[in-house]
């Protein structure tokens, strides 16, 4: 039976990143979805690769450097799958002028009048311009991603550890990383409080030339490759512990009969940025990412709750047990809660996972798994 030194589980934009970077290292890999490559979020994202603007704090630094790291990642990688043509930032109820003035990323203001130079089409608006903004065609670089791995189109229901290897149908992996976004996770993390938030994106044909990417509370992108433009956004919330989280959101009860009045909302908000002529909706996503509390992606090794709490019943009442002491999942692994900029975020993520694994390089603080661990062991009930 052939042995993998990994199993990704999960090809999306974060295993696919992890799949990509150990297989450059020279590790045997193995991908598995359940639904195929790109079939989650990753498949319904935009994917916007777009700065963080505002006065500069943790996050932001993080998105923002993961940025540059990704441009530069996906330009060499996948050339041909990737548009660079910057992001009109327009003002909104969450993110207003003061938030789009106040930040060190650089960028140019840009008048109605500016704009209307621009494009006739363009509507009354203004708005702060960021050269580094790009989409890109998220199943094809997820597919490149992984082109160098095996892929299994199969579903992992449990783990099987024996004598050092992780056991499934037909094959067998030493070390395993679970990027499952918001699907229920195959052992139980739960300091790891995913919520999923779903969205729909579109694709449009039209005759009207997008010059650069545009971003209010939705976003319009630029012309692709193939003329089309993306319309996208992630906003609704449901409470998924009342139903399954599934895959695709084309299977969720909770969107039945949604489709119509998602698709017109997105055209009449993107017609509020720029009028579009001729068009015709070539196709309708619609996915889910997962985010948690901080808004921080979580990275590491994967902790027993219950196995490490029952070894040292004293974290609860703030007793310093430091993390080599607590119970571990052997070889096991997680990238997750990549949030509304996964393609973003998920190449840098994946070289700090894997060097941890690979290197021992200490995962930032505010990533790792760890940190969640002891937060949920540390609380007040
Ligand atoms: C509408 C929408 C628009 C977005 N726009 C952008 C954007 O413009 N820019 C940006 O950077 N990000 C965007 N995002 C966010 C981004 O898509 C996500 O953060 C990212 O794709 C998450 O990747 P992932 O690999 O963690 O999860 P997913 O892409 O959801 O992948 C998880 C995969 O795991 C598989 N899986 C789960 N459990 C199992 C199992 N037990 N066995 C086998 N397979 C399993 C699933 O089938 C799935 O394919 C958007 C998201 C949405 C929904």
């Amino acid at each position: 039976m052939k042995i993998y030194d990994f199993l990704i589980i999960g090809a999306g934009s974060a295993g696919c990143n992890s799949a990509s970077y150990l297989q450059k290292r020279g590790f045997s890999v193995a991908v598995a979805d359940k639904e195929g490559v790109a079939s989650g979020g990753s498949g319904a994202a935009g994917a916007f690769l777009s700065p963080l603007a505002g006065v500069q704090n943790s996050y932001n630094s993080f998105i923002n450097s993961a940025l540059e790291y990704s441009l530069d990642f996906y330009e060499k990688m996948a050339p041909s799958e990737i548009v660079k043509n910057g992001v009109l930032r327009v003002a909104n109820d969450n993110f207003g002028t003061t938030k789009l003035k106040t930040n060190n990323i650089k960028n140019r203001y840009i008048n109605t009048k500016e704009l209307k130079d621009i494009s006739q089409n363009f509507a009354n608006i203004d708005g702060y311009f960021y050269e580094n903004a790009a989409i890109l065609n998220p199943y094809n670089v997820c597919k490149k991603l992984i082109e160098k791995c095996d892929f299994y189109y199969y579903g992992v229901d449990e783990l099987k550890y024996e004598n050092g290897s992780y056991i499934f149908d037909g094959f067998m992996a030493k070390n395993v990383i679970l990027a499952q976004g918001v699907i229920k996770p195959i052992v139980s993390t739960p300091y790891i409080k995913i919520a999923p938030i779903f969205g729909v994106k579109i694709d449009v044909k039209t005759t009207t030339k997008v010059p650069f990417n545009i971003h209010k509370s939705i976003s319009v992108s630029t012309n692709k490759n193939d003329s089309t433009i993306s319309i996208g956004a992630t906003k609704e919330r449901h409470d998924a512990t009342e139903m399954e989280c599934l895959t695709s959101c084309d299977k969720c009860a909770f969107y039945v009969n949604s489709e119509q009045g998602q698709v017109e909302e997105l055209l009449r908000e993107a017609r509020e940025l720029i009028e579009l002529e001729n068009i015709e909706v070539s196709k309708i996503y619609r996915g889910a990412r997962a985010t948690i509390k901080s808004y921080f992606p979580v990275i590491g090794k994967v902790i027993d709750y219950d196995e490490s709490i029952k070894k040292y019943p004293s974290i609860k009442n703030g007793t310093k047990i430091p993390p080599e002491l607590l119970t571990y999942f052997p070889n096991l692994y997680i990238i997750n809660a990549l949030g509304s900029r996964g393609f973003v975020v998920a190449p840098l993520l994946a070289k700090l996972l894997c060097e941890e694994i690979l290197d021992s390089k200490k995962i930032p603080q505010e990533l790792s798994s760890e940190k969640l661990f002891y937060k949920m062991a540390r609380a007040k009930l």
